[in-house]
């Protein structure tokens, strides 16, 4: 751990941003978390995001203690400049180059950016997201490259040494529950199944091994295969 540092974590309310927060409580003295509002048709995301730390902070005395205020942003202009499945009525397709229409054009270069302003106001110096190289739809701002370069120009312009991680940048969706089991053993698994949010649709009626959701859409998808594949050896309800 690094014991004097923060860092602020982007925090959706899905499978993935939930891990990165385990992983940051895990290993900074002070985590804050950030939500960003744009528009999204289906706002059950980010209703997910204080049950998620709730229930962390329960977990853990020491994750409790670390665990900073939580900061939301609106972006609605990222709504108004998009044209896609999350923030408008529409079915999700695959448009040109297999990019799904939920792609929000240059979202987490828009994000990051405005996570590291607010990490210089809260001297905050690491920025952890949950971007994903390898369980991904093709989103060109998730692959490490990017993050990469972004950190550079972040640095540049910001004048400052803030470092990026993505801790989930090479894991695929079952990895992503092993390490999340590795952090916080089953009660940190079934925290994440049960109150994570994945799907497209929003759908908070539909519950299956892997957690809520339609079962159908690509993130559903995604997630009951990543759950499938992790199989948890023996965690209470996990097979209900
Ligand atoms: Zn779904």
């Amino acid at each position: 751990m690094q014991a004097t540092e923060g860092a602020l974590v982007l925090l959706s309310g899905g499978q993935d941003s939930a891990t990165c927060l385990a992983w940051a409580l895990d290993r900074f003295a002070r985590v804050e978390t950030l939500g960003f509002a744009y528009g999204q048709r289906h706002l059950v995301e980010l209703s997910c995001r204080a049950a998620l730390r709730d229930g962390m902070a329960a977990l853990d005395a020491g994750w409790s203690a670390r665990l900073g205020p939580d900061h939301t942003l609106a972006l609605d202009a990222l709504g108004q400049i998009s044209d896609t499945a999350l923030t408008r009525e529409a079915e999700i397709t695959l448009g040109a180059g297999g990019l799904p229409n939920t792609f929000v054009p240059g979202r987490n270069l828009l994000f990051l950016t405005f996570a590291a302003a607010l990490s210089t106001r809260r001297t905050l110096r690491h920025l952890v997201g949950g971007m994903c190289e390898t369980d991904y739809s093709g989103y060109p701002d998730c692959r490490d490259d990017t993050i990469k370069a972004l950190q550079v120009a972040i640095n540049l312009g910001l004048d400052a040494r803030h470092v990026l991680h993505t801790p989930l940048m090479w894991l695929d969706k079952a990895d992503t529950w092993r390490l999340a089991e590795r952090l916080g053993g089953p009660a940190l698994v079934g925290l994440i199944r049960d109150e994570s949010h994945s799907c497209y649709l929003g759908d908070r009626t539909h519950r299956h091994d892997w957690g809520y959701g339609c079962g159908t859409c690509p993130a559903c998808a995604l997630r009951r295969d990543g759950w499938a594949r992790y199989r948890p050896r023996d965690q209470d309800g996990a097979h209900a």
